[in-house]
Protein backbone atom coordinates (compact mmCIF):
# COMPACT_ATOMS: atom_id res chain seq x y z
CA UNK A 1 0.00 0.00 0.00
CA UNK A 2 1.62 3.71 -0.77
CA UNK A 3 1.31 5.62 2.17
CA UNK A 4 -0.65 8.79 1.54
CA UNK A 5 0.46 10.23 5.05
CA UNK A 6 4.08 10.48 6.01
CA UNK A 7 3.91 12.42 9.17
CA UNK A 8 2.20 11.58 11.79
CA UNK A 9 0.76 14.79 13.87
CA UNK A 10 3.45 16.11 16.47
CA UNK A 11 2.60 14.69 20.19
CA UNK A 12 0.78 17.55 22.35
CA UNK A 13 1.22 18.88 25.71
CA UNK A 14 -2.17 19.87 26.30
CA UNK A 15 -5.72 18.51 25.30
CA UNK A 16 -6.65 21.94 24.16
CA UNK A 17 -4.12 21.47 21.23
CA UNK A 18 -5.49 18.96 20.14
CA UNK A 19 -8.28 21.53 18.35
CA UNK A 20 -7.40 22.18 14.70
CA UNK A 21 -4.23 21.05 12.50
CA UNK A 22 -7.30 18.41 11.29
CA UNK A 23 -6.86 16.91 7.80
CA UNK A 24 -7.66 18.26 4.22
CA UNK A 25 -8.61 15.50 2.01
CA UNK A 26 -9.54 15.39 -1.72
CA UNK A 27 -12.68 14.60 -2.21
CA UNK A 28 -13.15 11.82 -5.57
CA UNK A 29 -16.85 12.51 -6.38
CA UNK A 30 -16.57 16.39 -6.29
CA UNK A 31 -13.44 16.73 -7.76
CA UNK A 32 -14.80 14.71 -10.99
CA UNK A 33 -18.65 16.60 -10.88
CA UNK A 34 -16.18 19.89 -11.00
CA UNK A 35 -13.62 19.03 -13.45
CA UNK A 36 -10.93 20.38 -10.94
CA UNK A 37 -9.56 19.63 -7.31
CA UNK A 38 -11.85 19.94 -4.09
CA UNK A 39 -10.30 19.77 -1.12
CA UNK A 40 -12.36 18.99 2.21
CA UNK A 41 -11.15 20.59 5.61
CA UNK A 42 -12.02 17.85 8.11
CA UNK A 43 -13.36 19.68 11.06
CA UNK A 44 -15.07 16.83 12.11
CA UNK A 45 -11.73 15.49 13.54
CA UNK A 46 -11.95 17.90 16.20
CA UNK A 47 -12.17 16.71 19.36
CA UNK A 48 -16.09 17.75 19.81
CA UNK A 49 -16.00 16.64 16.51
CA UNK A 50 -16.94 20.52 14.68
CA UNK A 51 -15.71 23.12 13.57
CA UNK A 52 -16.85 25.16 16.09
CA UNK A 53 -14.05 24.06 18.34
CA UNK A 54 -12.27 26.51 16.94
CA UNK A 55 -13.72 29.67 17.79
CA UNK A 56 -14.91 28.10 21.28
CA UNK A 57 -10.94 27.92 21.82
CA UNK A 58 -10.38 31.58 20.89
CA UNK A 59 -13.60 33.25 22.38
CA UNK A 60 -12.35 31.60 25.34
CA UNK A 61 -8.68 32.63 25.67
CA UNK A 62 -9.82 35.90 24.49
CA UNK A 63 -11.85 36.37 27.54
CA UNK A 64 -9.04 35.10 29.76
CA UNK A 65 -6.57 37.51 28.12
CA UNK A 66 -9.33 40.43 28.66
CA UNK A 67 -9.19 39.46 32.48
CA UNK A 68 -12.92 38.90 31.74
CA UNK A 69 -13.37 35.21 33.02
CA UNK A 70 -11.73 34.56 35.92
CA UNK A 71 -10.59 30.61 38.12
CA UNK A 72 -14.14 28.87 38.29
CA UNK A 73 -16.18 31.13 36.19
CA UNK A 74 -19.20 30.47 33.73
CA UNK A 75 -19.52 30.77 30.22
CA UNK A 76 -22.53 30.75 29.15
CA UNK A 77 -23.76 30.87 25.34
CA UNK A 78 -26.83 30.56 22.82
CA UNK A 79 -25.83 28.07 19.97
CA UNK A 80 -27.08 25.58 17.45
CA UNK A 81 -25.45 23.07 19.72
CA UNK A 82 -21.77 22.42 18.29
CA UNK A 83 -20.32 25.86 19.81
CA UNK A 84 -21.76 24.53 23.06
CA UNK A 85 -20.02 21.31 22.85
CA UNK A 86 -17.13 22.82 22.44
CA UNK A 87 -17.30 25.56 24.56
CA UNK A 88 -18.08 22.48 27.19
CA UNK A 89 -14.68 20.72 26.50
CA UNK A 90 -12.68 23.86 26.51
CA UNK A 91 -14.47 25.03 29.18
CA UNK A 92 -13.98 21.57 31.18
CA UNK A 93 -9.83 21.74 30.07
CA UNK A 94 -9.79 25.21 32.20
CA UNK A 95 -11.84 24.23 35.22
CA UNK A 96 -14.81 26.22 33.98
CA UNK A 97 -18.72 25.99 34.04
CA UNK A 98 -21.22 25.91 31.24
CA UNK A 99 -24.90 26.83 30.38
CA UNK A 100 -25.43 26.44 27.19
CA UNK A 101 -29.24 28.11 25.30
CA UNK A 102 -30.47 26.12 22.30
CA UNK A 103 -33.01 26.07 20.42
CA UNK A 104 -35.14 22.91 20.94
CA UNK A 105 -35.41 22.13 17.31
CA UNK A 106 -31.85 20.98 17.27
CA UNK A 107 -31.37 17.06 17.10
CA UNK A 108 -31.36 14.83 20.06
CA UNK A 109 -27.56 13.72 19.87
CA UNK A 110 -26.68 17.50 20.22
CA UNK A 111 -28.45 17.66 23.16
CA UNK A 112 -27.60 14.23 24.97
CA UNK A 113 -24.42 15.65 23.97
CA UNK A 114 -24.19 18.62 26.00
CA UNK A 115 -25.89 16.89 28.91
CA UNK A 116 -23.29 14.14 28.88
CA UNK A 117 -20.18 17.01 28.73
CA UNK A 118 -21.83 18.09 32.03
CA UNK A 119 -22.98 21.57 30.49
CA UNK A 120 -26.57 22.62 32.23
CA UNK A 121 -29.11 23.08 29.09
CA UNK A 122 -31.68 24.94 28.98
CA UNK A 123 -34.44 24.70 26.02
CA UNK A 124 -36.12 27.39 24.50
CA UNK A 125 -39.17 27.45 21.72
CA UNK A 126 -37.52 28.46 18.23
CA UNK A 127 -38.14 32.37 17.12
CA UNK A 128 -37.28 34.77 15.14
CA UNK A 129 -34.32 36.85 15.61
CA UNK A 130 -36.58 39.86 16.42
CA UNK A 131 -38.18 37.92 19.73
CA UNK A 132 -36.63 38.41 23.43
CA UNK A 133 -37.02 34.79 23.72
CA UNK A 134 -34.40 33.95 20.71
CA UNK A 135 -31.89 31.53 22.30
CA UNK A 136 -29.03 34.67 21.67
CA UNK A 137 -31.18 36.72 23.61
CA UNK A 138 -31.76 34.48 26.58
CA UNK A 139 -28.28 33.56 26.90
CA UNK A 140 -27.10 37.14 27.17
CA UNK A 141 -29.96 37.63 29.77
CA UNK A 142 -28.89 34.60 31.65
CA UNK A 143 -25.07 35.40 31.64
CA UNK A 144 -26.34 39.34 32.54
CA UNK A 145 -28.05 37.35 36.03
CA UNK A 146 -24.97 34.77 36.80
CA UNK A 147 -22.39 35.83 38.85
CA UNK A 148 -19.08 35.34 37.50
CA UNK A 149 -20.19 34.73 33.82
CA UNK A 150 -19.15 36.11 30.66
CA UNK A 151 -21.60 35.48 27.64
CA UNK A 152 -19.55 34.16 24.40
CA UNK A 153 -21.64 35.57 22.10
CA UNK A 154 -20.45 33.73 19.15
CA UNK A 155 -22.13 35.77 16.67
CA UNK A 156 -20.57 39.39 17.00
CA UNK A 157 -17.78 38.08 19.49
CA UNK A 158 -14.87 38.47 16.53
CA UNK A 159 -12.58 36.38 18.70
CA UNK A 160 -15.08 33.56 16.44
CA UNK A 161 -13.79 34.61 13.04
CA UNK A 162 -10.03 35.24 14.72
CA UNK A 163 -9.43 31.66 15.18
CA UNK A 164 -10.16 31.31 11.40
CA UNK A 165 -7.91 34.10 10.48
CA UNK A 166 -4.97 32.47 13.06
CA UNK A 167 -5.60 28.89 12.17
CA UNK A 168 -8.02 27.17 9.17
CA UNK A 169 -6.57 29.59 6.98
CA UNK A 170 -2.82 29.34 7.58
CA UNK A 171 -3.15 25.52 8.12
CA UNK A 172 -5.18 25.17 4.51
CA UNK A 173 -2.88 27.77 2.97
CA UNK A 174 0.18 25.23 4.28
CA UNK A 175 -1.73 21.68 3.26
CA UNK A 176 -2.42 23.56 -0.31
CA UNK A 177 1.11 23.94 -0.45
CA UNK A 178 0.04 27.52 -1.32
CA UNK A 179 -1.93 26.55 -4.63
CA UNK A 180 -5.14 27.32 -4.31
CA UNK A 181 -7.75 29.28 -6.50
CA UNK A 182 -11.40 29.30 -4.07
CA UNK A 183 -12.87 28.86 -1.20
CA UNK A 184 -16.13 28.66 -0.06
CA UNK A 185 -18.21 27.38 3.61
CA UNK A 186 -22.20 28.76 4.74
CA UNK A 187 -22.27 30.76 7.43
CA UNK A 188 -24.06 30.82 10.64
CA UNK A 189 -22.28 32.68 12.77
CA UNK A 190 -19.82 34.23 9.52
CA UNK A 191 -16.91 33.21 11.84
CA UNK A 192 -15.63 30.58 9.61
CA UNK A 193 -16.19 32.13 5.92
CA UNK A 194 -15.09 35.80 6.81
CA UNK A 195 -11.93 34.26 8.92
CA UNK A 196 -10.89 31.89 6.72
CA UNK A 197 -11.55 34.15 3.50
CA UNK A 198 -9.46 37.07 5.22
CA UNK A 199 -6.75 35.11 6.76
CA UNK A 200 -6.61 33.17 2.93
CA UNK A 201 -6.55 36.81 0.83
CA UNK A 202 -3.88 37.64 3.15
CA UNK A 203 -1.63 35.17 1.72
CA UNK A 204 -2.92 35.78 -2.08
CA UNK A 205 -5.46 38.41 -2.86
CA UNK A 206 -6.45 36.22 -6.04
CA UNK A 207 -7.82 33.36 -4.08
CA UNK A 208 -12.07 33.43 -4.76
CA UNK A 209 -13.94 33.58 -1.76
CA UNK A 210 -17.50 32.46 -2.21
CA UNK A 211 -20.35 32.44 0.29
CA UNK A 212 -22.46 28.95 -0.27
CA UNK A 213 -25.65 30.09 1.35
CA UNK A 214 -28.87 27.44 2.61
CA UNK A 215 -32.27 28.92 0.99
CA UNK A 216 -34.34 30.41 4.16
CA UNK A 217 -31.00 32.49 4.76
CA UNK A 218 -30.68 36.65 4.03
CA UNK A 219 -26.54 36.62 2.83
CA UNK A 220 -27.08 35.20 -0.72
CA UNK A 221 -29.12 38.16 -1.67
CA UNK A 222 -27.16 40.47 0.34
CA UNK A 223 -24.08 39.74 -1.30
CA UNK A 224 -25.47 39.41 -4.95
CA UNK A 225 -27.89 42.66 -4.46
CA UNK A 226 -27.38 44.66 -1.47
CA UNK A 227 -30.75 43.06 0.25
CA UNK A 228 -30.77 41.23 3.13
CA UNK A 229 -33.30 38.97 2.03
CA UNK A 230 -34.68 35.29 2.99
CA UNK A 231 -36.38 32.96 0.31
CA UNK A 232 -37.85 29.66 0.96
CA UNK A 233 -36.23 27.20 3.59
CA UNK A 234 -33.89 24.13 4.93
CA UNK A 235 -33.51 21.69 7.94
CA UNK A 236 -29.58 21.98 8.06
CA UNK A 237 -28.55 23.23 11.47
CA UNK A 238 -25.82 25.64 12.35
CA UNK A 239 -25.99 27.28 8.94
CA UNK A 240 -28.35 30.02 7.50
CA UNK A 241 -28.06 33.95 8.76
CA UNK A 242 -30.86 36.82 8.23
CA UNK A 243 -28.01 39.68 9.54
CA UNK A 244 -24.69 40.94 9.23
CA UNK A 245 -22.81 39.77 12.11
CA UNK A 246 -19.97 41.46 13.69
CA UNK A 247 -18.12 38.65 12.58
CA UNK A 248 -19.12 38.95 8.81
CA UNK A 249 -18.53 43.01 8.59
CA UNK A 250 -15.78 43.18 5.92
CA UNK A 251 -15.95 39.24 5.44
CA UNK A 252 -13.72 39.24 1.37
CA UNK A 253 -17.25 37.36 -0.19
CA UNK A 254 -16.36 38.01 -4.24
CA UNK A 255 -18.97 35.49 -5.18
CA UNK A 256 -21.89 33.97 -3.43
CA UNK A 257 -24.43 30.51 -4.57
CA UNK A 258 -27.43 29.06 -3.41
CA UNK A 259 -27.77 25.09 -2.51
CA UNK A 260 -31.01 23.61 -1.59
CA UNK A 261 -31.35 20.87 1.18
CA UNK A 262 -31.89 18.50 -1.52
CA UNK A 263 -28.25 19.37 -3.54
CA UNK A 264 -26.51 19.06 -0.02
CA UNK A 265 -28.36 15.43 0.97
CA UNK A 266 -27.08 14.31 -2.73
CA UNK A 267 -23.09 15.02 -1.39
CA UNK A 268 -24.16 13.88 1.94
CA UNK A 269 -25.03 10.24 0.52
CA UNK A 270 -22.47 9.95 -2.12
CA UNK A 271 -19.78 10.92 0.71
CA UNK A 272 -20.88 8.37 2.23
CA UNK A 273 -21.50 5.21 -0.28
CA UNK A 274 -19.16 6.56 -2.45
CA UNK A 275 -16.11 7.75 0.27
CA UNK A 276 -17.16 6.64 3.51
CA UNK A 277 -17.59 9.88 5.12
CA UNK A 278 -20.30 10.66 7.51
CA UNK A 279 -21.03 14.32 7.71
CA UNK A 280 -23.75 16.68 8.69
CA UNK A 281 -26.48 18.46 6.13
CA UNK A 282 -24.10 21.75 6.17
CA UNK A 283 -21.26 19.60 4.86
CA UNK A 284 -23.00 18.68 1.70
CA UNK A 285 -24.26 21.94 1.25
CA UNK A 286 -20.51 23.07 1.46
CA UNK A 287 -19.58 20.54 -0.93
CA UNK A 288 -22.11 21.51 -3.94
CA UNK A 289 -21.03 24.96 -3.18
CA UNK A 290 -17.36 24.23 -3.88
CA UNK A 291 -18.52 22.52 -6.82
CA UNK A 292 -20.49 24.98 -8.14
CA UNK A 293 -17.20 27.18 -7.50
CA UNK A 294 -15.05 24.92 -9.09
CA UNK A 295 -16.97 24.59 -12.32
CA UNK A 296 -17.17 28.31 -12.10
CA UNK A 297 -13.57 29.03 -12.38
CA UNK A 298 -13.04 26.16 -14.42
CA UNK A 299 -14.94 28.08 -16.70
CA UNK A 300 -13.49 31.20 -16.52
CA UNK A 301 -10.46 29.70 -18.12
CA UNK A 302 -8.94 28.69 -15.37
CA UNK A 303 -6.68 25.33 -15.44
CA UNK A 304 -5.30 23.00 -12.62
CA UNK A 305 -8.27 24.93 -10.40
CA UNK A 306 -8.00 23.75 -6.82
CA UNK A 307 -10.62 24.80 -4.44
CA UNK A 308 -11.14 23.88 -0.59
CA UNK A 309 -14.18 23.73 1.39
CA UNK A 310 -15.22 22.67 5.11
CA UNK A 311 -16.43 19.39 6.25
CA UNK A 312 -18.17 21.19 9.26
CA UNK A 313 -19.88 18.08 11.22
CA UNK A 314 -19.60 14.14 12.03
CA UNK A 315 -22.98 12.53 10.77
CA UNK A 316 -23.20 10.85 13.55
CA UNK A 317 -24.31 13.72 15.39
CA UNK A 318 -28.02 13.40 13.13
CA UNK A 319 -28.74 9.96 13.08
CA UNK A 320 -32.17 10.66 14.63
CA UNK A 321 -32.73 13.17 11.94
CA UNK A 322 -30.59 13.07 8.48
CA UNK A 323 -30.20 9.83 8.70
CA UNK A 324 -33.60 8.28 9.64
CA UNK A 325 -36.01 7.37 6.85
CA UNK A 326 -39.05 8.76 9.21
CA UNK A 327 -37.43 12.07 9.50
CA UNK A 328 -36.43 12.46 6.02
CA UNK A 329 -39.45 11.48 4.82
CA UNK A 330 -41.73 13.69 7.17
CA UNK A 331 -39.95 16.49 5.66
CA UNK A 332 -40.49 15.63 2.23
CA UNK A 333 -36.85 15.04 1.21
CA UNK A 334 -35.51 12.12 -0.45
CA UNK A 335 -34.30 9.07 1.93
CA UNK A 336 -31.10 7.34 1.46
CA UNK A 337 -31.55 4.19 -0.79
CA UNK A 338 -30.16 1.80 2.07
CA UNK A 339 -32.30 3.10 4.74
CA UNK A 340 -35.47 3.42 2.58
CA UNK A 341 -35.87 -0.61 3.18
N1 LIG B 1 -22.07 23.86 10.16
C1 LIG B 1 -22.45 23.49 11.39
C2 LIG B 1 -22.94 22.09 11.59
C3 LIG B 1 -22.40 24.42 12.45
O1 LIG B 1 -22.80 24.03 13.68
C4 LIG B 1 -21.95 25.73 12.20
C5 LIG B 1 -21.88 26.71 13.32
N2 LIG B 1 -23.09 27.33 13.67
C6 LIG B 1 -21.59 26.09 10.89
C7 LIG B 1 -21.64 25.12 9.90
C8 LIG B 1 -21.23 27.50 10.50
O2 LIG B 1 -20.07 28.01 11.06
P1 LIG B 1 -19.94 29.55 11.42
O3 LIG B 1 -20.69 29.79 12.68
O4 LIG B 1 -18.47 29.74 11.59
O5 LIG B 1 -20.48 30.36 10.31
Amino acid sequence: MTPTQTFAPPARASTLDLIGNTPLVLLKGPSEAAGCEIWGKCEFANPGASVKDRAALWIVRDAEEKGLLKPGGTIVEGTAGNTGIGIALVANALGYKTIIVMPETQSREKMDTLRALGAELVLVPAAPFSNPGHFVHTSRRLAEETEGAIWANQFDNIANRKAHIESTAPEIWEQMGGRIDGFTCAAGTGGTIAGTGMGLKAFDEGITIALTDPYGAALYNYYANGELKAEGNSVAEGIGQGRITANLEGAPVDTQFRISDEEGLEWVTRLLSEEGLCLGLSSGINVAGAVALGRQLVAEGKTQVRVATILCDTGFRYLSTLYNADWLRGKGLPVFPWLAK
